[in-house]
This record gives C-alpha cells, structure tokens and sequence, in this order.
C-alpha cells in the first residue's frame, strides 16, 4: 500500500492513511475531536478520484453546514484539477432541494416550487387554523407545527400516524389539511424536502437503482448528529445487503464522535452509529487516537471533563503538540465586566500579532452575544456573528424594533409592512394591497390611509392601528424599560414565539432587548434607571454618574445626535435615541467580507470548526449547563458533550470565563459558577483570578469592595459598566431642579405645559412635558429652563 505512496498521503498517520484508502466498502471512522476525520473524508474524495476508481459524478458527499461543503470543493479543486461541480457536495437539506429539483415531475411538484423557512410555516399552519376553524387553545399553532415536523422526521405521513385519542386524530386531521395546502400552494417544508425525497427513492425502482449506480461513493460526515430521516435517506442510496443477492456495489463512509453528539433535541441519533454497522454490516471500523488541533492542556481539559459522561462509546485522544499554555480561567463581576475584559484580552492577542478570525468567542445561548457584540463595538473591533445574525438583525428584533419605532412615528410605512401581520392577525396580501392602494392615491401613509379600507379587511387593519394608538397612549412617561417591556407584550411577539418549536431562542433575544435598553440607558446617562448609582450603607449617593463628570476616558463617546438643542433644550425621546443607536450598531460596524474580524457563534454553529484562540464564556450554573437541561441525566449528558465541542475548538489558547451577575430575562441574576469547571484537571488550569472567587454577596458595596479594591472613592470602570452593577432601587436624585412630573410648567418657545416623568441626574436631568399647542417633547433641564407655573 505505501510502496507508491501518493503525495496525497504524505502527512498522513497510517491509521488516517489506512481510512483514505480503504477499500470501496462500508466503513465507519470512530474518532474524537480534531483527530482528522474531516481532513480524511475530504482526502479519500482526491485519493478515489486521482486513482480513477470513481468520477466527480460518482461521488456524494453530506456535509453539517453549507460553508463545510464550500470549504471542501475549494480544497478538492486545490488538490485536484477536477471539475468538482458533478459532485454533489452539501447539507442534507442542500441536496434533497437538488434531487428534488431534477425529479420535480416524480415528485409531484411545481418546477418552480418554494421552500418555506420555519416561520412561513407557522404562518401557514395558522392561516389554515383559521380557515378550518381548528380551536387554537386546544391546538395551538406551534404544537401543530412540532407534530408535523416530528411527523416527518420520523417518516410518516398521516395515514402512517398511529391515533390512539381523538386529540391525535384531530391533529393527524389538520397535518392532511396542511400537506393539501403546501401542495396546492406549491411549497416545501424543511421536513418535507428530506420525506418527499426520501418517498420518491423508495416508490421509484428506476430512480433508486439510477442514483444507487451513479453514487458509488458516500461520504458523511458529522454521523453521530443525522436522524432517523436521514439515515433512512442514505438507505436508499445504497441499499444495504440483502441475502442472497450481490452487494449494491456502493460504498457508505462514514465520519463521527459520539462524544459530539449535540442536536439530541432535533431527533439526532447516536445510534445511528450501531445500526449502521449492523445493517449496512461495516466490516472497516478505524479509530483515529492522534488530535493533531490542540495543545495536551487544552485536550486533557476536554478529556477529562468528557469522561464524566457514561454513555460513551470510547476512545482516547493523546497529541504530540506538547502542552501548551494553561487553560485560562476569569472569574467577572458581571457580564458586562466579561465582555470587557475579553475585549482588552483580545486587543492583546492583536498585538502579539493573531489574525482576528483566529480569535473565537463561543456561547451556549444566542442571546448572551448582544452584550459582547456591543463592548467589540465601542472598542471598534470587527467582528462577525457566524451562523447567525448579529443581535440587531435578527427578526425578531427587527419586529420588535418595528413596534417601537411605530410608536414614535405612525407614518413610518415599513415598520408598518413588517408588523401589520406580525404576529398574524388574518391581515392577508390582498388587504394589504388594498390599504398600499388607497395610500398611494390619496398621497398619505399606510396609517392614515386605514379608513380608506372597507370591509372585513378594514376592520382588522383598524383593529392593528387601534392597538398602536393604545400602545402610545400608555407608553407616554414611561421608562424606555416600561415601554419595551409593554410593547413585547401587547404587540404578542413575546406569546407568538414564547410555543413555537425552537422559539425559546427568540424569546430570549427579545428579553435580551430590556436588557439592551437598560444598559444603553445607563451609558447614555438617560433616564430613570440611570440614577441607580452606587450607594453607601446610608442609601446616598456615592458620586455622580462618572459619565456626566468626565471621569472616565474610556467612556463611549455621546452620539452627537443626542445633544439637546442649545436654543430649546430639546432632545431626542430615550426610545428615539435607542432606536438611533440600534440602527447604527446593526449597520456601520458589520465586519466587510473579507475582513479580518473576530468569530461570535454558538457552540452548536462552532462544530467542526477551530481556532488559535477560544473564549468560552457564561460558564455558569444555568446557563452552561442551560437549565432546561439541568433535570434529567440525557440533558445534562448533552450538556457536557456540547462543553467538549466547544474545548475542544482552540489550538493554542483557551479561555473558559464565568460571571458573578448577568442581566437573564431583564434581571440581574446572581449566578453559581458551573458543575463544568470541578470536572477539569486542576493541573491544565490558570486561574486569572482567585480560584475560590468571591462569595456571592447581595450587596453592590460588598462587590465594589472584592471588584475594585475598595477605597473611599472607587476607581472608576467604565460608565455602563458600573451602572449595571448599580442596584435598584436608588435615592431621588438630585437634579439641581424642582421640576417633577404632575407639575405645569412654562417653557420660552413651547408655552404652558405639563410634565409627564423626569428622569435622570444633574447635568443629565431631562423632562418629558406634553406641550398642548406642540406636543410631546423632551427637554434637557440644564438647557430648557422650566419655570414652574402655580394655578
Ligand atoms: P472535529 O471532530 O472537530 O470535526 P476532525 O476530526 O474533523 O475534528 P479535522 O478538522 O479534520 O479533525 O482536523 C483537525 C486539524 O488537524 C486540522 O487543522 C487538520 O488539518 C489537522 N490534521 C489532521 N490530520 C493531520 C496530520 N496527519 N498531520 C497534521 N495535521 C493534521
Ligand atoms: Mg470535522
């Protein structure tokens, strides 16, 4: 076998060499993380075609993401000169929609058919819901749409369901009603492009013997994560033997670690591994023992914390790397301290000369990347959200942001469009049109055009436009907090998302908006909120807000915008500033393509991945572990396996970061450090700061004692930064003022008016006044010059 060796091998270990070039049959490569299971698989595909057993048409291989498919054409085409386009190269979702497209007939579609992404399948669900008059409290929407997707995943139709109660019998009822109204609209699920591809195999002898002689080789990698569609699906491409008959003559590879199994909740299963081997019967099995990613302190780490599971199928991982440095390890005050401090620490990585996109921060739920994404932003760092969206653009945010936006401003047309229907209020294309209609003739906007509208149509957009105007009307003097808070529920996105199937996510995120207000809040020194200054025993006040002072050089600099008119004291409502910086921060500092930026993702999106340098940070009791996970072993298991995914993604340099208090649900929450960190070998550790941490005490004076060395006057860290440590509720603030909200007062330019809230200290007082000849207006105090008026 080595006699000749191929320079595509050269490099190789022989157990690595062995499994490129084993021979054209079933086998299954068991391997730990960064052993080079990937490297192989994309290796064997060069080696079987530079040794003419196959052509670029006979190979398929599935990748976990659509960047790993690019990544290994581009390899393949940088090895070979072929023509990688006949492969079929992608996810599985990638190459159901190409089979699909080319057996469109087959399968009962339009050429032209449409995939519906997880949310326009709610959408129809409900739609449909609606028609059949299916009671929505009994069958909530997001239930329906979990039992079909779990349907397919599992292969079965309706006729297939096995109904036992009338409440399946009803929901098999309405998953038929579904199925008739994708197919008469002509759309696909995501489940349905797996199923549908999956039956036109199984039903058709000719296409399946066609692709079974055209693919003689399968590659698969990320085995342990497929489900039971999936490995239905590879079936079909190559039967497994049958007795008495000859091989199919194809050959299944199969790449994975069961100790990366991490998408259980998604009906993965890692025994699709064991069935594999039974029924396709895999006579090659290789193990591959040499991690050739990390240095033996970051991979002891992951070891050892791994063996704490006991479902495992096992295996070692030794490396000859060497050590390496220690695996760092930082305790913060609070999350915002972590983001902080993770920025100063990559700033130094900079300058010992690491490329940005060497430099990943991984976290166990999305919604922890806003107040990451928001310290790289200050600190001008690129960088970009990977397998996501930034925490700005995301659509949830977006609709929410629409809401608030409207509130301010009712003419504001494509806020109006995004959330006119959203959530689904039986508001269809059709009315809509009508409504664009009346508008475009009449010159006014969609708001105003609403009474233009007749009918049943006219009366939902009334009803939409009404909820607005109520929305305004008792957000008036109330904090930017309040009105987030109020619009995330009466808007019903928090309810909408709150059952959809992988909704939690979203709901998150949008807690995660109070949490964005209220820290913007603090650094802007508006509002309220923005006086909950640190106090001594007594409850007074320690100092002023830093930022007003000046005390502090590295507080972010004021958005010009935000400065009070000189003349009027005027200035922009909190919620129109919020809304400002929003709109920057998911514009400007998006990472250009091709940039050097530093790498945000989940732990789930890093799979496969790595990087010279790694933070993973919120290891706390709750988080990481999540704690929907916490109460059953299977969960916690999961857990654990998504911590070794994300160890071991570092080659160099790990960061494993915990904070005290983290803002969770709009809530500061005191957070236990996590089960993880007393199942790693204290030996591989480094502890940045004292590894007994500080007790978790519930008052702000005892954490600026432990946080910054206590003194009588504390040195300062940035303004937003001790704001959220600041807790509430905080003295009336001294606004150098005797203005207060209830009063009349008169102002120069705007006349008589009456205070509606004041908020904010000193020189960031600010009062909201409804000025009845010129409305709603914030007013700077230390501009304005409010004269109180007595009747
Ligand atoms: P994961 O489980 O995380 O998906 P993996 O098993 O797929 O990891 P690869 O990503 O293929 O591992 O390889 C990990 C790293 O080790 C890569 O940088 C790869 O180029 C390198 N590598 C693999 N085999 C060798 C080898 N024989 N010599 C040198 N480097 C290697
Ligand atoms: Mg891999």
């Amino acid at each position: 076998l080595f006699e000749d060796p191929s320079p595509l091998l050269t490099g190789l270990n022989p157990e690595q060499a062995a499994a490129v070039t084993l021979p054209p049959e079933h086998a299954l490569i068991l391997a730990g993380a960064g052993s080079g299971k990937t490297r192989v698989l994309t290796t064997r595909i060069a080696w079987l075609l530079q040794s003419g057993q196959v052509s670029p048409g006979g190979v398929m291989a599935v990748t976990f993401t659509n960047k790993a498919a690019k990544e290994m054409m581009t390899r393949l085409s940088a090895m070979l000169p072929v023509n990688v386009r006949g492969m079929w190269i992608g996810t599985f979702h990638g190459l159901c929609n190409r089979f699909l497209r080319a057996h469109y007939q087959v399968a009962g579609l339009p050429q032209t058919f449409q995939i519906l992404d997880t949310q326009d399948q709610l959408s129809a669900i409900k739609r449909l819901c609606k028609q059949h008059n299916v009671d929505d409290e009994r069958f909530p929407p997001k239930q329906l749409q979990w039992f079909i997707s779990g349907c397919k995943e599992d292969g079965h139709r309706p006729r297939d369901v096995v109904v036992r109660d009338d409440e399946t019998r009803r929901k098999v009822e309405i998953y038929q009603l579904y199925e008739e109204q994708c197919q008469r609209e002509g759309v696909v699920d995501f489940g349905e492009l797996m199923l549908r591809s999956y039956e036109v195999l199984r039903d058709n002898d000719p296409i399946r013997v066609h692709y079974q002689r055209r693919f003689r080789h399968i590659l698969i990698d990320e085995f342990q994560d497929t489900n039971r569609l999936q490995y239905a699906w590879i079936k079909m491409f190559s039967s497994p033997p049958i007795e008495g008959l000859p091989p199919s003559g194809n050959a299944v590879f199969a790449v994975g670690d069961d100790d990366q199994s991490i998408y259980a909740f998604r009906g993965a299963r890692v025994g699709n591994m064991a069935d594999f081997v039974r029924e396709f019967q895999v006579r090659h099995q290789i193990k591959l023992e040499q991690n050739y990613r990390s240095c033996s302190n970051i991979l002891n780490s992951a070891n050892e914390l791994i063996s704490h599971n006991s479902r495992r199928l096992g295996k070692n991982l030794r490396t000859d790397a060497g050590e390496g440095e220690l695996v760092r390890v930082y305790e913060a005050a609070s999350d915002f301290a972590e983001a902080q401090w993770m920025v100063d620490e990559m700033k130094q990585l900079e300058r010992d000369g690491l490329p940005r996109s060497e430099i990943a921060v991984l976290y166990r739920s999305n919604a922890q990347s806003r107040v990451i994404e928001t310290a790289l932003f200050n600190a001008g760092m690129p960088y970009r959200v990977y397998g996501g969206l930034r925490f700005f653009e995301r659509a949830e945010i977006k609709h929410a942001l629409a809401y608030l936006r409207l509130l301010e401003n009712p003419h504001d047309d494509t806020s109006f469009l995004r959330v006119v229907n959203f959530p689904p209020r039986g508001i269809g294309a059709r009315s809509i049109e009508q409504l664009q209609d009346v508008a475009r003739v009449s010159g006014c906007s969609l708001h105003d055009a609403v009474s233009g509208v007749t009918g049943r149509a006219g009366v939902a957009i009334g009803n939409f436009v009404a909820l607005l105007d109520v929305m305004r009307e008792r957000t008036e003097a109330m904090t930017l907090r309040e009105i987030i808070e109020l619009v995330l529920d009466k808007s019903g996105l928090i309810e909408h998302f709150r059952a959809e199937r992988e909704g939690e996510d979203r709901v998150e995120n949008l807690e995660e908006l109070v949490n964005a207000a209220e820290s913007f809040v603090m650094q802007e020194g508006f509002g309220r909120d923005a006086v909950a200054l640190p106090v001594d025993e007594q409850g007074a006040p320690l100092t002023q807000s830093p930022v007003s002072q000046g005390l502090d050089p590295d507080a972010p600099v004021l958005n010009e915008s935000l400065a009070p008119d000189a003349e009027t004291g005027e200035t922009l409502s909190p919620l129109v500033a919020f809304l400002t910086h929003a709109a920057l921060e998911s514009g400007d500092n998006q990472a250009q393509a091709g940039q050097d930026a530093v790498q945000l993702m989940t732990v789930h999106a890093a799979k496969g991945l790595e990087f010279d340098a790694v933070f993973i940070t919120g290891l706390e009791e709750g988080l990481f572990p999540h704690e929907n996970s916490m109460s059953d072993r299977d969960g916690m298991e999961e857990e654990r396996r998504l911590m070794y995914v994300a160890i071991t993604r570092a080659r160099k340099r790990l960061y494993i970061t915990h904070a005290q208090t983290r803002m969770l649900h709009g809530q500061t929450r005191y957070n236990l450090r996590s089960r993880f960190f007393d199942e790693l070998p204290e030996a591989c550790l480094k502890w940045l700061t004292p590894k007994a941490g500080a007790p978790m005490t519930s008052s702000w004076s005892g954490q600026r004692a432990g946080s910054h060395g206590g003194g009588a006057q504390p040195a300062w860290s940035p303004g937003w930064l001790s704001g959220a440590q600041a807790p509430a509720p905080a003295p009336e603030p001294d606004r150098g003022t005797d203005i207060r909200s209830g009063m009349k007062v008169f102002h120069t330019k705007f006349g008589e008016g009456k205070v509606l809230a004041v908020e904010g200290a000193g020189a960031d007082a600010r009062a909201q006044v409804n000025f009845p000849r010129h409305g709603v207006k914030w007013l700077a105090l230390s501009v304005a010059k409010l004269t109180p008026v007595t009747d």
